[in-house]
């Protein structure tokens, strides 16, 4: 299977000669608003393919199943395009196409993470949030294509706990608290800021409070306490018993046992702590994607 993950700087490009048995050819920068030049890069790319061989993708935006179109604002050259059917007649070739959160699910419910578990729910918590569902081996792809997405709705809490007032943050979406825009790296740091702390990098952060500063101790506290509610909801609604999370975020294991510690009183799972580092980092969209051929989709 050939592979891409088209993101919205870059176009990582593998061959997987099994599922999950990646030979990555590395990547390069996505024309995001030349359209035939970026037919051509796939073009060359599958040229020593052999005829009929299917291309597979992972792509910034959710693809709706039905109509196979993909709203795509960081590529704008694609941006409601039916990517797979156009591709399939200029590639001349079979063309699967799945979300990156997707892709990023499926390849740590099968080859990562979660392997083993029949509901796996994969997060992102990096430069947004984002996530994709998979039970018993497939996708879960619901309407327009946007299950697993929690990360867009109305959701910022006015007050925490210790009685602390934070005002919602704007989403890019529009509209206001939605768990994006408080729940991803930015909004880390626009929570440190709305405590009254300097400007700082999300890393910093996070090193500041495992060094014991405490006013990052505040703003990593009232994140995860922010979280921690839309995660719960998400986790008792797919009933999955594992969270791979992968991001920037996601990397951090204190900021895991943290959330995993709030979360233990929400979520009805029992047993072993339900979020886990992601095994396959930012290879996981080539993986997921060289698994859509096998009934995945
Ligand atoms: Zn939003």
């Amino acid at each position: 299977m050939y592979c891409a993950d088209i993101g919205g700087s870059f176009v990582k490009l593998g061959i997987a000669d099994k599922p999950g048995e990646m030979r990555s050819l590395g990547q390069v920068p996505n024309p995001t608003r030349d359209w035939p030049a970026l037919v051509s890069l796939l073009r060359e790319f599958t040229a020593s393919a052999p005829p009929g061989m299917p291309l597979a993708i992972s792509i910034a935006g959710p693809v709706d199943p039905v109509t196979h179109v993909v709203p795509l604002a960081n590529i704008p050259c694609a941006d409601g395009r039916r990517l797979g059917p156009e591709l399939e007649v200029l590639l001349d070739r079979p063309v699967l196409v799945a979300n990156d959160a997707d892709c990023f699910a499926l390849a740590e419910a099968m080859l990562g993470s979660g392997k083993g578990h029949p509901v796996v729910f994969g997060i992102i918590l990096g430069t947004g949030v984002g996530g994709g569902l998979v039970a018993n081996g497939r996708l879960v792809r619901g309407a327009g294509g946007i299950t697993g997405e929690w990360g867009h709705g109305p959701i910022q809490p006015r007050m925490l706990s210790d009685g602390t007032r934070i005002e919602p943050f704007r989403c890019g979406c529009g509209r206001m608290g939605c768990t994006d825009a408080f729940g991803s790296a930015r909004g880390l740091e626009k929570t440190h800021v709305a405590l009254g702390c300097e400007p700082a990098d999300s890393r910093a952060i996070i090193d500041a409070w495992q060094t014991g500063q405490p006013e990052a101790a505040r703003s990593v506290r009232a994140y995860v306490e922010m979280l921690a509610g839309p995660l719960g909801l998400a986790i008792n609604l797919t009933g999955a018993s594992v969270v791979p999370v992968g991001g920037g975020l996601g990397g951090s294991a204190p900021l895991l046992a943290a959330l995993n510690a709030e979360l233990a009183p929400r979520i009805f799972h029992k047993g072993a702590p339900i979020l886990v580092p992601a095994t396959h980092g930012n290879m996981a969209g080539l993986l997921g994607a060289s698994l859509l051929g096998s009934g995945a989709l």
